[in-house]
C-alpha cells in the first residue's frame, strides 16, 4: 500500500494548496463512515496552520484512505 499512500498524500497536498489559494478561510476534513479510527479522529475543521496530513499517520483503512479536504467558506454577509 506504500505507493497508494504516497500518491494519496501528494494528491491531498495538491487539493489542500488549491483550497488555501481559494476563498476558503479554513479547511474541513471529511471522512467516510467506514474509515478507520485514526481517520475518524481527524474529521473536522482546521486552521491552515494545523491541518493534518491525509492519509494520517497510522491510517489503517482496509481499502485505502478515503478522507479528503473540503473548503470552509464563511465569508457570508457583510
Ligand atoms: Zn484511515
Amino acid at each position: 500500500m506504500e505507493d497508494y499512500e504516497t500518491k494519496r498524500r501528494a494528491e491531498s497536498k495538491n487539493a489542500l494548496e488549491k483550497i488555501k489559494n481559494g476563498l476558503a478561510t479554513k479547511v474541513r476534513i471529511l471522512v467516510p463512515a467506514d474509515a478507520c479510527p485514526v481517520c475518524r479522529a481527524i474529521e473536522g475543521a482546521y486552521d491552515f496552520d494545523d491541518v493534518p496530513d491525509i492519509p494520517p499517520e497510522g491510517c489503517s483503512c482496509p481499502n485505502g484512505c478515503k478522507a479528503f479536504y473540503a473548503p470552509v467558506l464563511d465569508r457570508f454577509g457583510p
